[in-house]
C-alpha cells in the first residue's frame, strides 16, 4: 500500500473531495490497486489556475533570498522523507529501490540545491555594451520576469524526476505551478504538496492536478507556459493546444538512444554500462541505451560479456534495498510495446539471447532480453521501445556505426565508446543528438549545469543550465538613453546635407577593407 494520505495531500492541494471521478492506482509490480485520485475536469483545472495567479505576486515578491528559503526547507523535507517518498515512488511505479532512491531523490536534492544557489544569479540583469555606433552612449539591460502560471505535466517513469524536477527552477524563477503528473503516477506529486505546505509554501503556489489526457489539455489552456515531458505523440499535440493561446511550450519528448563500442574500447566497462543503462528502471528511461553497434573485431567478446552480465541480474519485485536489479515495467500498454517490438525482431530473423517474453503472473514484468542478429527492418531497432530489452548490432566500422546511429527521427542522447578519448568525441560531434556521452552513459542527466534537451523528434527547448530557468521568464530589453541632442541626425524633416553626410559616413566605416 503506497504510504500516501491522498486525502491529507489532497486537502493540503486545496482540492475538495466531493464531485470529481476517480481513478484508480496500481502498484504494477503486484497489481493490486493503492489509491483513487481525482479525475479532474476543466472547470477545476481553471479553479486551480485562478488560486495559482492570486498566489503568484506574493511568491514573487519574496524575492529570491525568500523563495531559496522555502525551497532550502523543501529541499531538507524531502531528505527526511526520504524513506517514505521513496516507498510511494515504488509503489506505484514497480521500480527498485535503488532506481527510485539513487536517481529520483538523489537527482531532486542536487536539483534543489543546484537551483538554490544559482537562480538568481542566471536571473541577474545583465548590462549589456554598445558596440553598434548608432546606440553610444544608450544605457541597455536584459532583464528576467516570471511569466506568471507555469503548467508542468508530466510523464510515470520518473515522477519526481521529470515532474517535480521542473517545478524547481519554474517555482525560484518567481511563478506559481500546476503540476499535472500522469495518471499512472500521481501518488509522488501529492506527496509533495503536503511537503510543501509543511514547509510553509504559501497555498497556490503548488498545485497538482491529477488527472487524465484531458485534465493535461485544459491546463494548456489555462498557463502562461508549457512544460511537456512525455511521449512525442502527445508532444505534438500539447504543441497543437498551446498554438491556439500561443502559449510557450517546452517539450522533453521520446528517443531511441544508440551507443557505439569501438574496437579499441574498454569492453569490460562498455558492456557494464551498455547493461547497466539498458535495464536501470527497466528500460523505462527517455535516455536509455535502446541499441547498440559494435566494431565487428570486438562484437562477440562484447556480445558474450553482457550476455554474462544480463544473466546474472535479478528480476522481481523491490521490496528494500538490493532485492532485485530490474524491477517491474510500470504502465501495461508500455508492455504490450516491448512485447510487440521483441516479436517483430525475432519473426524477422533476430535472436534472444536472454529472455524475450513477458513473466507470467500478475506485477508488470518483462524479462531482460539481449537481442542479436538485429538490423534497421526491426521496430527494436527504429521506434522507441522503453523496456528492457538491448539490441546489439554488429557493424563493419565507425563510418557504419554513425551512419544508423543517425538513422532515427529522435535525437535524445548517444554514447560512444573508445580508447581513443580524441576520436570518441569526433565520433560524439557528428551524431545527431542533444547530448552525447563519452566512454560514458546518461550520467549527464544529473548534471544540472549542462543543458539537456532532444533534436529533431525529441523535443523543443532544452531543460538544465542558465536556459533551464530562463525559459520560464519573459525576458525584457530596456533601452535608455542618456547621452543626446535635442533632435537626432536621422529624424524628421530629412535634410540633403545631413542625409548625404549620414549616407557617406555608413560607407566609410562599414565599407572599408577588400572584395577579396
Ligand atoms: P505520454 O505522452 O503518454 O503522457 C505524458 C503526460 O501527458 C501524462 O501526464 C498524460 O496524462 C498527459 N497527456 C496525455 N494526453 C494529453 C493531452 N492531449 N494534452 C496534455 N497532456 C496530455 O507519455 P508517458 O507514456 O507518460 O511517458 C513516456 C514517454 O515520456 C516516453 O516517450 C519517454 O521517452 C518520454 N520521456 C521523455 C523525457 C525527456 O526528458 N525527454 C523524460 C521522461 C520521459
Amino acid at each position: 500500500m503506497a504510504s500516501v494520505d491522498t486525502t491529507t495531500a489532497q486537502r493540503a492541494n486545496g482540492q475538495d473531495q466531493a464531485h470529481p471521478p476517480q481513478i484508480p492506482v496500481v502498484n504494477p509490480a503486484t497489481g493490486a490497486v493503492i489509491a483513487h485520485v481525482p479525475d479532474l475536469p476543466a472547470a477545476r483545472v481553471a479553479e486551480l489556475a485562478v488560486r495559482g495567479r492570486a498566489a503568484q505576486p506574493g511568491w514573487q515578491a519574496l524575492g529570491f533570498d525568500g523563495r531559496n528559503r522555502v525551497m532550502r526547507r523543501m529541499q531538507k523535507w524531502i531528505m527526511d522523507n526520504a524513506d517514505r517518498v521513496v516507498a510511494t515512488i515504488v509503489s506505484e511505479t514497480g521500480k527498485t529501490y535503488e532506481d527510485a532512491y539513487v536517481v529520483e531523490i538523489n537527482y531532486t536534492g542536487g536539483a534543489l540545491d543546484f537551483w538554490c544557489k544559482n537562480a538568481e544569479s542566471f536571473l541577474a540583469e545583465e548590462q549589456i555594451h554598445a558596440s553598434t555606433l548608432a546606440v553610444k552612449g544608450k544605457k541597455m539591460v536584459v532583464r528576467y520576469e516570471p511569466l506568471g502560471l507555469i503548467g508542468v505535466i508530466g510523464p510515470w517513469n520518473y515522477p519526481l524526476t521529470n515532474s517535480f524536477g521542473d517545478c524547481i527552477p519554474a517555482m525560484l524563477a518567481g511563478n506559481s505551478v500546476i503540476l499535472k503528473p500522469s495518471e499512472v503516477t500521481p501518488l509522488t506529486s501529492l506527496l509533495l504538496a503536503e511537503g510543501f505546505a509543511e514547509c510553509g509554501l504559501p497555498e497556490g503556489v503548488f498545485q497538482v492536478a491529477t488527472g487524465r489526457g484531458a485534465t493535461g489539455s485544459a491546463l494548456v489552456d489555462e498557463v502562461d507556459m508549457i512544460m511537456f515531458t512525455g511521449s512525442t505523440a502527445t508532444g505534438k499535440k500539447v504543441m497543437a493546444r498551446a498554438a491556439e493561446t500561443l502559449t510557450p511550450v517546452a517539450l522533453e519528448l521520446g528517443g531511441k538512444d544508440p551507443m557505439i563500442v569501438l574496437a579499441d574500447a574498454d569492453l569490460e566497462r562498455a558492456a557494464n554500462l551498455a547493461v547497466f543503462y539498458s535495464m536501470l528502471n527497466s528500460g523505462q528511461t527517455c535516455i536509455s541505451v535502446e541499441r547498440v553497434y559494435v566494431e565487428e573485431p570486438v562484437y562477440d567478446e562484447f556480445v558474450a560479456k553482457v550476455v554474462e552480465k544480463v544473466g546474472a541480474l535479478r528480476q522481481g519485485e523491490s521490496t528494500g534495498p538490493a532485492t532485485a536489479e530490474v524491477g517491474s515495467m510500470t504502465f501495461p500498454r508500455q508492455l504490450e510495446i516491448v512485447e510487440e517490438h521483441v516479436r517483430d525482431a525475432l519473426a524477422k530473423g533476430a535472436r534472444a539471447l536472454t529472455g524475450g517474453q513477458r513473466v507470467a503472473g500478475d506485477g508488470l514484468f518483462f524479462e531482460p532480453t539481449v537481442l542479436v542478429d538485429v538490423d534497421h527492418r526491426m521496430k527494436a531497432m527504429t521506434e522507441e521501445t522503453f523496456g528492457p530489452t538491448l539490441p546489439i548490432m554488429k557493424v563493419a566500422d565507425a563510418e557504419e556505426a554513425v551512419t544508423l546511429a543517425n538513422d532515427s527521427p529522435y535525437g535524445l542522447g548517444a554514447a560512444v565508446f573508445s580508447g581513443d578519448r580524441a576520436r570518441g568525441e569526433q565520433i560524439a560531434r557528428r551524431l545527431q543528438a542533444g547530448a552525447v556521452c563519452v566512454n560514458d552513459a546518461l550520467l549527464n542527466y544529473v548534471a544540472v549545469e549542462l543543458p539537456m534537451g532532444g533534436w529533431k523528434a525529441s523535443g523543443l527547448g532544452t531543460r538544465h543550465g542558465a536556459g533551464g530557468i530562463r525559459k520560464f521568464t519573459k525576458q525584457q530589453s530596456l533601452f535608455i538613453s542618456r547621452l543626446h541632442l535635442k533632435r537626432d541626425p536621422y529624424g524628421f524633416p530629412y535634410r540633403t546635407g545631413t542625409s548625404k553626410a549620414l549616407f557617406k559616413g555608413m560607407r566609410l566605416i562599414y565599407g572599408r577593407g577588400r572584395r577579396r
